[in-house]
């Protein structure tokens, strides 16, 4: 059976810390596809300073073009809320052979239930979680017995966590500072040449 590992996001913008949780969890499942989809429009939080979908999208080509994992616009593409489950049934439909595993952080692993449509997740995917911290494995294994009793399958993954977010990395463009820790040279690249994450662009 393929393995295909799936890591959705928001992606405002994709950044090292993002790229480590999705290598590793390839490497520990023995991935043979890693698709990356950014969402069209999350539908778990209001996100301010929003890149468009397209620069989303492109800044993940971008950060994952050595590491040849794919990313797929199946949510751009669908347009609305970007709920998991549609996702999820999308790629089942598409290749009804392979085991599917969905990776999150440690907040939204910990929301699991909140999300839309949860049975179908459960059904589908392999939830796979990584801790911010040795507090954070605690709760993520007792959250994971409680959805498994649901029917929920579940990993969680003692991965090192970096300690960046897409915020700090637009802060940081917005202060046209050095973006080169934070993210791939080609993404910072992308960032100042398309003037993203810029006061003239969200008025800051
Ligand atoms: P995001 O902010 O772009 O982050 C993507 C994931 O990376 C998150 O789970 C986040 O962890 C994790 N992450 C961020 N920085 C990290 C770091 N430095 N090290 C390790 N992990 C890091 O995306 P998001 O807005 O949270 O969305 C996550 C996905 O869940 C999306 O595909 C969204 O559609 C899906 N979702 C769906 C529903 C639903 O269907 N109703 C509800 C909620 C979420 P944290 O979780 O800890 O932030």
């Amino acid at each position: 059976m393929p393995k295909v590992v799936i890591f959705g996001g928001t992606f405002n913008p994709i950044h090292n810390g993002h790229l480590h949780l999705v290598r590793r969890f390839a490497q520990t499942i023995g991935a043979d596809r890693v698709v990356l989809i950014p969402t069209k429009i999350p539908p778990h939080k209001s996100a301010p300073h929003l890149a468009s979908a397209e620069d989303r999208l492109q800044m993940c080509r971008l950060a994952v073009q050595k590491d040849g994992f794919e990313v797929s616009p199946v949510e751009i593409e669908r347009g609305g809320l970007s709920y998991t489950s549609d996702t999820l049934l999308t790629l089942k439909r598409e290749h009804p052979d392979a085991e599917l595993f969905f990776i999150t952080g440690e907040d939204m692993f910990l929301t699991l239930e909140e999300w839309h449509e949860p049975e179908t997740i459960y059904s589908l995917a392999t939830v796979c979680a990584a801790p911010r911290s040795k507090r954070g494995c605690t709760a993520l294994n007792e959250y994971a017995e409680k959805v498994g009793r649901m029917g929920a399958k579940t990993m969680i993954c003692n991965i090192n966590y970096l300690p960046i977010s897409s915020t700090m990395v637009r802060n940081a463009a917005r202060k046209h500072e050095d973006l080169s820790g934070f993210v791939p040279p080609p993404v910072a690249n992308y960032i100042y040449q398309h003037h993203l994450y810029s006061e003239e662009q969200h008025g800051f």
